[in-house]
C-alpha cells in the first residue's frame, strides 16, 4: 500500500548551546540547579531590563553555519515572536525571522541503500529557550514554573523537505548531532533536551509534484522515537487519505508509551505570532574577518576524518566510520596509533575490548582509565611476538584494573610467549605420548582431532606457547609415526 505514496520529511532541530552564560544576560546555563536560582531581571522579563547579546552565541552560530556550508549573513536581525505561555515571562520569545544568521546550506548523509544524499539546510537562527513548567499532578492544585532555562541560547536548524523515509530522517539527525558535538557547540545530551527535533511529515502520490499537507510532530528527543513517530505518522496519513479523508495542518505530539501521535493544536501561521524586529537589540554584524577567524578554529569534521583514517591510516571505511562517530573515541584511537604505528591493530583493540569494557562498566571514553599509550604498548608486544593475542586479553584487563603498563604485567606474571621450538616440541611430544588413541585417529584421517591436540598443548603451556609454532610442530610430529 505504501508504494503508491511517497513520504516527505523536513526537520527543525533545536540545539542548546554550551555557552556558560545565557544568550542575553550573565546568568548561568548549568543544568540541574535549584529552581529559579539562575535568573535575573533580564531572563525574568522584568520591566525595563534590557538584553545584551552574548558574543559566543554568534560565534557558535557561525561555526554551525560554516560546518553545514551555509551563507553567513553579514547583517542579521533579532525578532520578537509573540505568544503567551506561563514559562515565557516576557510574552514573546526573542528569535530571528526574516533575516537569520545562516541560510542555504547542506549536509550529506549515507542512505540505507548505501548511497549518499544531500539534504538542504534552509536556515539556522539564534533564539532563546523558554523556562519549564512542572506539573506535580495528582494531589496538587498547582503547577510550578522554573525559569532557569529561560534565556538559554538555542540554534534552530531547519532542513529542506528533502527526506523521503524515517531512515533518511534519522541519518540526517545523527549526522547533525555528530556535527554539533564535534564543533563543541552542543553537549548533544538528548535526555536533558540539549538536542531535540520537530519532524514535519507529509505524504503524496508518487510522482506528484505538489507537497502534501504536513503535520508537525513536536519535541522528540530520541533517535528511536523520531523513527517511530515518523513511521506512525506516514501510515496514519496514508490511511486517512485512502479512506477518503484529508490531512489537516496541525501540531501533533508523539506518545512514546503507546507509539502513536495525537493532535495537540491547529498549526499557527507565522503571521499569528506578529513577528517584528526587536527594538531592544541592534542588528548583528558579522565581518568577513570574523568569519575567517572562526573558520580557522573549526575542527576536522567526521567526513574528513573518515576519509583520512581510510586513506592515510589504511583502515576500512567501516572501521573509520565507527571510530569517527565520536570525536573523543577518534582522538583516543589516534593517540594510540601515534604511539605505535599499527593503526589497524590499534583500531581493532579500541573498537573491540576498549568499547566492550567501557560499556560493561557504564563508562565513556572520556573517563577511560586506560591511557591510549598503554594500549599501544600492549599492541606493540603482540606485534613483536612477545605475547599472543589470546594472552593479550589477560594483559589488557590487568592494565585496565591496575593501571600498570603491559611490559610490567608481562614480566611480573611471566606471560611472555614461548617461541622456543625446543620447549614447544617437548610439550608436544608429551601430549602425543599421553593420548595415543587420539593420535591414531588423526593419522587414520580424522582431522578434527587436531584441534584437541592444539587445545591440550596450549593448556599445558598455560596459553603461552606461540600458536603458529604449536600448529607447525604438531602437524609435523603427528605426521611422523
Ligand atoms: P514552521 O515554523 O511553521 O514549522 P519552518 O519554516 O520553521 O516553519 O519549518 C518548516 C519545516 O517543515 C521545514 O523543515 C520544512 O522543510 C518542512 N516542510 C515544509 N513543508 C513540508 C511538507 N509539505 N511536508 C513535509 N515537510 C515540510
Ligand atoms: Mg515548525
Ligand atoms: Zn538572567
Amino acid at each position: 500500500m505504501t508504494s503508491r505514496y511517497e513520504a516527505v520529511i523536513g526537520l527543525e532541530v533545536h540545539t542548546q548551546l554550551t555557552t556558560s552564560t545565557k544568550i542575553f544576560c550573565g546568568c548561568s546555563t548549568a543544568f540541574g540547579a535549584p529552581p529559579n536560582s539562575h535568573t535575573c531581571p533580564v531572563c525574568l522579563g522584568l520591566p525595563g531590563a534590557l538584553p545584551v547579546l552574548n558574543r559566543t552565541v554568534v560565534e557558535y552560530a557561525i561555526r554551525a553555519g560554516l560546518a553545514t556550508r551555509c551563507t553567513i549573513a553579514p547583517r542579521s536581525i533579532f525578532a520578537r515572536k509573540n505568544y503567551f505561555y506561563p514559562d515565557l515571562p516576557k510574552g514573546y520569545q526573542i528569535s530571528q525571522f526574516e533575516l537569520p544568521i545562516c541560510t542555504g546550506g547542506h549536509m550529506e548523509i549515507e542512505t540505507t541503500a548505501g548511497g549518499r544524499k544531500t539534504i538542504g539546510i534552509t536556515r539556522i537562527h539564534m533564539e532563546e529557550d523558554a523556562g519549564k513548567l512542572i506539573h506535580p499532578g495528582e494531589g496538587s492544585r498547582f503547577s510550578h514554573v522554573d525559569l532557569n532555562r529561560a534565556g538559554t541560547p538555542l540554534l534552530e536548524i531547519v532542513s529542506e523537505p528533502d527526506m523521503r523515509s524515517s531512515d533518511e530522517a534519522v541519518a540526517y539527525l545523527r549526522k547533525l548531532h555528530q556535527t554539533v558535538v564535534y564543533l563543541g557547540i552542543c553537549d548533544g545530551n538528548l535526555e536533558e533536551g540539549s538536542f531535540r527535533c520537530d519532524a514535519n511529515v507529509s505524504v503524496r502520490l508518487r510522482g506528484a509534484e505538489k507537497l502534501g499537507t504536513r503535520a508537525e510532530l513536536k519535541n522528540i528527543n530520541s533517535f528511536r522515537f523520531v523513527k517511530q513517530a515518523i513511521e506512525y505518522e506516514i501510515e496514519r496519513q496514508i490511511d486517512l487519505i485512502e479512506s477518503g479523508g484529508a490531512v489537516v495542518q496541525e501540531t501533533r505530539l508523539f506518545d512514546s508509551a503507546s507509539g502513536v501521535t495525537r493532535s495537540m493544536r491547529g498549526k499557527e501561521e507565522a503571521h499569528d505570532y506578529r513577528y517584528f524586529p526587536d527594538p531592544d537589540l541592534v542588528p548583528v554584524i558579522v565581518s568577513e574577518e570574523w568569519i575567517q577567524s572562526v573558520r580557522g578554529t573549526l575542527p576536522e569534521l567526521p567526513d574528513a576524518k573518515i576519509e583520512r583514517f581510510a586513506s592515510d591510516l589504511g583502515l576500512s571505511r567501516q572501521d573509520a566510520e565507527v571510530l569517527a562517530a565520536d570525536r573523543a573515541l577518534a582522538d583516543y584511537f589516534e593517540a594510540c596509533a601515534a604511539a605505535h604505528n599499527n593503526p589497524k591493530g590499534c583500531a581493532n583493540w579500541v573498537m573491540g575490548e576498549v568499547i566492550r569494557v567501557l560499556n560493561e562498566s557504564g563508562q565513556t571514553i572520556a573517563s577511560c582509565p586506560l591511557p591510549p599509550e598503554n594500549l599501544a604498548g600492549m599492541v606493540k608486544r603482540i606485534d613483536d611476538g612477545t605475547i599472543s593475542g589470546k594472552i593479550a586479553k589477560t594483559v589488557f584487563l590487568e592494565m585496565w584494573k591496575s593501571g600498570k603498563k603491559a611490559d610490567r604485567i608481562i614480566e611480573e606474571k611471566g606471560l611472555r610467549q614461548v617461541t622456543d621450538s625446543g620447549a614447544i616440541e617437548k610439550v608436544v611430544d608429551e601430549i602425543i605420548a599421553a593420548n595415543p588413541e587420539q593420535a591414531a585417529q588423526y593419522r587414520s584421517g580424522k582431522e578434527k582431532v587436531f584441534g584437541f591436540f592444539v587445545g591440550q598443548v596450549m593448556k599445558a603451556s598455560k596459553g603461552k606457547a606461540n600458536p603458529q609454532a604449536v600448529n607447525d610442530i604438531l602437524k609435523q610430529k603427528l605426521a611422523q609415526d
